[in-house]
C-alpha cells in the first residue's frame, strides 16, 4: 500500500473511531456543557481568562461578585490596576491576569464598539486571548464553531486514546478538526472535559470503569503497568 493511501485509511480509521468516541461520550455524559457561569460574552471572556491554570469552580467564586463591580468593558478599562488585581487575585497569577483583561477591554472599546468580536481573526490579537480562549467564547457564547478548544483535559485524553500525538495545543486542534465532524466541534470539548475530570486523570485513570476501553490503546498499557506514568499526561 502507498503512503497516501495509508494516511487516507488512517484518517478514515481514526473518523469512525472519533464518531464512535462521542456517541458513548454523549451517552455517559449528556449533561456535559461548560462549567463557567457567565451571562454575556465578555463575562465569558473574561472568566476564561481568569481559568488559566485555576478551577472553574474558584473563578466562578471571584466572578460572582466581580460581574456585579465590572458590568462592561469600559469598566474594567477604568479600574485601577492594583484594584482588579486585588479583585482577582485567588485566580493566581493575578497580576499578569488583570494587566491582560484591562488591556482587553481597552481593545473591546477602541476597535470594537466595546463589544467582544466573533471571529477568530478578530480575536486572537487581543491581549490575554488565544486560541483556546477564543474557541471558547466564540463557541459558547455564539454558538460559532472556528475550531476545537483544546485545553489540559482534552488534550490529555485526545493524546491517550490516539487521536493526536502532537503536544502542542494549535496543532491537537488541527488534528482534530480533521477528524471530528464539524457538527460536533462545540460538543467534542465538553465531552472530553467531562471525561478528563471524572475518569481519564491525569493520574491513574480509571480504565477499569471506562466506557472508551476497548477504543483506547492506553487502556493496556495502564493495565499492565497499574499506573498512569507510562500514559501521556
Ligand atoms: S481507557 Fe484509560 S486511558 Fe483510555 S480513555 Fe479510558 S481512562 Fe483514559
Amino acid at each position: 500500500m502507498n503512503a497516501k493511501r495509508k494516511r487516507t485509511n488512517a484518517k478514515l480509521d481514526n473518523e469512525t473511531k472519533v464518531s464512535k468516541i462521542i456517541e458513548l461520550l454523549k451517552k455517559e455524559y449528556p449533561e456535559a456543557k461548560i462549567t463557567l457561569d457567565y451571562t454575556n460574552p465578555l463575562e465569558l471572556l473574561v472568566a476564561t481568562i481568569l481559568s488559566a491554570q485555576c478551577t472553574d469552580k474558584r473563578v466562578n467564586i471571584v466572578t460572582k461578585a466581580l460581574f456585579k463591580k465590572y458590568r462592561n468593558a469600559e469598566d474594567y478599562v477604568n479600574a485601577g490596576l492594583n484594584e482588579l488585581e486585588e479583585d482577582i487575585k485567588s485566580t493566581g497569577f493575578y497580576r499578569n491576569k488583570a494587566r491582560n483583561i484591562k488591556k482587553c477591554c481597552e481593545a473591546l472599546v477602541e476597535k470594537f464598539n466595546s463589544q467582544v468580536p466573533k471571529t477568530m481573526e478578530e480575536m486572537i490579537p487581543l491581549p490575554g486571548v488565544a486560541r483556546k480562549t477564543a474557541n471558547i467564547v466564540l463557541s459558547n457564547a455564539y454558538g460559532l464553531a472556528e475550531g476545537i478548544a483544546v485545553d489540559t483535559h482534552v488534550r490529555r485524553v485526545a493524546k491517550r486514546l490516539r487521536l493526536t500525538d502532537y503536544e502542542d495545543s494549535t496543532k491537537i486542534e488541527m488534528d482534530l478538526t480533521k477528524i471530528v465532524p464539524k457538527t460536533e466541534w462545540l460538543r467534542i470539548t465538553d465531552l472530553l472535559v467531562f471525561h478528563g475530570r471524572r475518569i481519564c486523570v491525569a493520574k491513574k485513570p480509571k480504565c477499569g470503569i471506562c466506557v472508551l476501553k476497548k477504543l483506547c490503546p492506553s487502556e493496556l498499557t495502564s493495565n499492565r503497568n497499574d499506573a498512569s506514568s507510562t500514559l501521556a499526561h
